[in-house]
């Protein structure tokens, strides 16, 4: 099918572009609350929350009024040199919610520009203080913060980096925990953190050149939301604090309410050096990222103009106004509107109904829940974990199915995953559970 000159002008992101011949775009002209609308007004429900940033609903009337009334005041300026009150309550604010030794917020637009600023930041940290040795990093195997070639390099994904391994910094890949397939035979509940075995082994080996370990707290996403026990994180702070290495908090995902906590890290009762955010902290309306960090590195960049100490680093719109409005409207969402202990019932019923469909299904080796995230992980073989040869594209025949019938589900690989915005109802979500069940049954059967 040939596709008209607008559709063709349009380059989308990881998509493979032929298939859209076969396939087109679903294209979406509004959106209300957990609905997306294509152009015949057909509803699609939003089961993923948009690459899970919305979480109050689509043109939300409270965000899209701050954002004109923001509009009106100032748009935007720069922010080198130059401060505005959006940004310095903003700041303030964050400072309050998070753990007292983050005490310093840098404004970014997207994820993986925190995550490549923390990287800077840690490093030039060490170069201000004479310790040029530690200028490695490490990441986890499915670890994910972003695709920028700094942010890449840290990622346990071969799809995303394989091809760039080339021109990426020579930083350190360590197996981190799988507790659906776990070598040890532990499940997550009765965990204590064998899998960090490895981590340790890496640190106590290259500890004396490595800055920084960069890791998504309790939950990988991009690996197909594996959750994992909190003990590995305070294992994992302890380590770092002996070998003298930050630890980064990667919550671009998961930060602001997604695992039950505000921030995930709060579940470990962990605090790191450099914590990112971004994703849900505009509940989806703009760009926006933020690195905090402790005083401690703060200071390091402190000092006379001429020893030229000042962290170099910048994007054009860093702390947009608009941006910082609307994260402040949405953080006063959370204030206003108990939104935790509102999700409680509602993530409880996810978590329960899609057991039910889903649990006894051949092809369905595990349903993991965490927070408001459920995941349903399909294999070809459940006693042996088997996954279904990637060419079938069984999560993407799913994805398709569930599409006709209205539901947006966008698989990781052969994980199918529920991560709606908060401001589903339980009703809502019981339907979201059974289209995404009817349409699993007509790819894979009863
Ligand atoms: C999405 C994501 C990123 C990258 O954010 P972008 O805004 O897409 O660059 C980084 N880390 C994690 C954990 C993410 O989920």
């Amino acid at each position: 099918m040939a596709m008209d000159k607008t559709t063709q002008a349009l380059w989308l992101p990881v998509t493979q572009m032929k298939d859209l011949e076969e396939h087109p775009a679903l294209r979406i002209c509004s959106g209300k609350g957990i609905y997306l609308y294509d152009a015949e007004g057909k509803p699609y429900m939003d089961a993923i929350s948009s690459w899970w940033t919305n979480i109050f609903g689509h043109a939300n009337p409270r965000i899209t009024r701050t954002l004109a009334e923001q509009a009106a005041r100032l748009e935007h300026v720069m922010l080198a040199g130059v401060t505005h009150p959006p940004a310095e309550d903003l700041a303030r604010r964050l400072t309050t919610l998070t753990p007292d030794e983050l005490t310093r917020v840098f404004f970014a637009g997207d994820g993986a520009s925190a995550v490549e600023i923390a990287m800077k930041m840690s490093y030039a940290s060490r170069r201000n203080t004479g310790h040029t040795e530690k200028r490695r990093f490490v990441g986890l195997s499915g670890g994910y913060h972003g695709e920028t070639l700094g942010a890449l390099s840290l990622c346990g994904h071969d799809a995303f980096s394989d091809i760039f391994r080339p021109l990426m910094p020579d930083n350190l890949s360590v197996t981190g925990p799988d507790c659906y397939r776990c070598p040890h035979g532990k499940t997550r509940n009765d965990c204590d953190a064998e899998c960090f075995e490895h981590m340790e082994g890496a640190l106590e080996k290259h500890g004396r050149e490595v800055t920084a370990v960069f890791i998504e707290p309790m939950a990988q996403g991009a690996a197909g939301w594996r959750f994992y026990s909190p003990r590995y994180l305070r294992k994992l702070r302890e380590c770092t604090r002996h070998h003298d290495i930050h630890l980064v908090f990667d919550e671009i995902a998961v930060g602001f309410g997604r695992l039950g906590t505000m921030f995930a890290m709060e579940q470990a009762g962990v605090t790191p050096d450099f914590l990112t955010l971004s994703k849900s902290i505009t509940s989806g309306t703009l760009p926006l990222s933020v690195v905090m960090t402790t005083d401690a590195i703060y200071e390091a960049f402190l000092g006379d103009f001429t020893q030229m100490k000042a962290f170099m680093h910048s994007h054009t719109y860093m702390g947009n106004p608009l941006a910082c409005a609307v994260a402040n409207e949405t953080l006063s969402m959370f204030e206003e509107g108990n939104v935790l202990e509102t999700n409680k019932p509602k993530y409880r019923h996810l978590a329960n109904h899609a057991a039910l469909r889903f649990a006894d299904h051949r092809h369905v080796g595990e349903v993991r829940s965490l927070g408001f995230i459920t995941c349903v992980e399909l294999v070809s073989d459940r006693a042996t974990k088997t996954p279904f040869d990637w060419r079938l594209r069984t999560g993407f025949r799913i994805f398709r199915e569930a599409l006709k019938r209205g539901v947006l589900l966008r698989n990781l690989g052969d994980c199918l995953y529920f991560l709606p915005p908060y401001v589903i109802t339980q009703d809502e979500i019981t339907r979201l559970v059974d289209v995404a069940h009817a349409a699993m049954v007509e790819i894979l059967g009863e």
